[in-house]
C-alpha cells in the first residue's frame, strides 16, 4: 500500500489539512472530507489546479493515483456554504459603509530611504522573471491593473467567480487594449492570478490580450515615517525590464493608494468594488474609466496629469467636444 497523502485546502482565507488520504480514494471522497471541515457541499466546491496526470481537469470519479499531486500540495477551493448563499442573495436593509483604506499623501514620498528602495527595485529587475503571454506592441502605452476590489470582489461569496466580476470588465479591457498594453499585477501568488483570470474569462478572451501577469514577488517593502512597513508595487520593476514602458506612458489602477508610493504620479485610485451582490447592477466605474483612458491616450506624458481629478478631466473634455 502506498504512503498516505496529505493535501492542504485553502478556502476563505483559511487552510484546512486533509491527512491520511489514500491513492485509491477519488476526488469525490476528497470533496466529502472538505464538506466535513468547511460545511461547503461537494456540488458547490470548485478545486482549482487539480489536474490528472494527462493534464485534464480532475473529475469526481478520478482516483487520487491518477492525479498530478505534489507532497503536501495546496489546493485553492472556491465554494460557498448554503446558508451563506441564502444570506448573500437577500439584499441587506442597511448596507454597511465602504471603509476606505488609508490615504497616503503624495508629498510623503520616502525621500529618506529612497536609495535603499531603489536598490530593492534593481534587484527585482534582475531577479524577477516575467513570462510574457503576448508580446508588447510598439507604440502602445501601458495599463497596469490590480485584481482584488479593482476588477473582482474577492471577499463576497458566490457560486461562480463571474458573479463577483466588476461589471463591464470585458468591455473595459477591450476598449483599453486599443491604446494600451495590459498588465495584471496582484499582491497574491501567480497561481491564484492565473486561476482568477481563467475563471473570469480574461485569459482566453478573443477581443484583447493580456501582455503579462505580475505577482507579489515583484513587490517591495518600504518603510514610511507615517505608516510603518508596507508592501508596494513599484512600476520601476516593469520599466527596468522594458524600455518601451516608462513613467510618461504608464498608468496603474489600484484600490489601495499606498501601492503607488514609489510612483504616485502614475497611479489612479479606483473606487473599490465590494459587495458585488449589492453593487453589480449600479457600478459603472469601468465604463467611465474606459472613457478616461481613451481621452488621455493621445497625450505624450500621462504623468503630468493629476489622476485624482480624472472624473473632472473627462467631463471638461466632453463638455468642450459637445455631446458624445
Ligand atoms: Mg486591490
Amino acid at each position: 500500500m502506498s504512503a498516505p497523502i496529505t493535501l492542504t485546502i485553502k478556502w476563505n482565507g483559511q487552510e484546512f489539512i486533509l491527512k491520511d488520504l489514500h491513492d485509491t480514494q477519488t476526488v469525490k471522497d476528497v470533496k466529502q472530507s472538505i464538506t466535513e471541515l468547511t460545511g461547503v457541499l461537494p456540488m458547490r466546491q470548485k478545486l482549482l489546479g487539480l489536474k490528472s496526470k494527462k493534464g485534464k481537469p480532475a473529475e469526481d470519479d478520478t482516483a487520487l493515483s491518477e492525479l498530478k499531486l505534489k507532497p503536501n500540495m495546496k489546493i485553492m477551493m472556491m465554494g460557498t456554504r448554503e446558508e451563506t448563499i441564502a444570506t448573500a442573495n437577500e439584499k441587506p436593509k442597511d448596507a454597511p459603509k465602504v471603509i476606505d483604506d488609508f490615504d497616503v499623501d503624495d508629498e510623503e514620498v520616502l525621500t529618506e530611504n529612497r536609495e535603499e528602495f531603489l536598490k530593492k527595485i534593481e534587484r527585482r529587475i534582475r531577479e524577477y522573471k516575467i513570462e510574457e503571454i503576448s508580446a508588447p506592441r510598439p507604440g502602445k502605452k501601458l495599463l497596469v491593473l490590480d485584481i482584488d476590489y479593482t476588477l473582482f470582489d474577492h471577499r463576497s461569496v458566490a457560486e461562480t467567480a463571474v458573479e463577483l466580476m466588476r461589471p463591464y470588465l470585458h468591455e473595459f479591457l477591450t476598449s483599453a487594449y486599443e491604446h494600451y498594453d495590459i498588465v495584471i499585477w496582484s499582491a497574491t501568488g501567480m497561481k491564484w492570478i492565473q486561476a482568477k483570470m481563467q475563471e473570469l474569462g480574461v485569459s482566453k478572451n478573443t477581443n484583447y490580450k493580456i501582455t503579462f501577469y505580475v505577482d507579489s514577488g515583484a513587490m517591495i517593502t518600504v518603510h514610511t515615517p507615517k505608516y510603518g512597513v508596507v508592501e508596494v508595487k513599484p512600476l520601476g520593476v516593469i520599466w527596468g525590464k522594458y524600455e518601451q514602458y516608462n513613467s510618461n506612458n504608464t498608468i496603474m489602477f489600484d484600490d489601495i493608494r499606498r501601492n503607488f508610493l514609489m510612483n504616485p504620479q502614475n497611479g489612479l485610485k479606483i473606487r473599490p468594488f465590494r459587495q458585488a451582490h449589492l453593487n453589480r447592477d449600479s457600478d459603472r466605474e469601468l465604463i467611465r474609466l474606459s472613457r478616461y483612458l481613451r481621452d488621455i491616450a493621445a497625450l505624450d506624458d500621462l504623468s503630468s496629469l493629476n489622476h485624482r481629478n480624472w472624473e473632472k478631466y473627462s467631463l471638461k473634455r466632453h463638455h468642450e467636444d459637445g455631446p458624445e
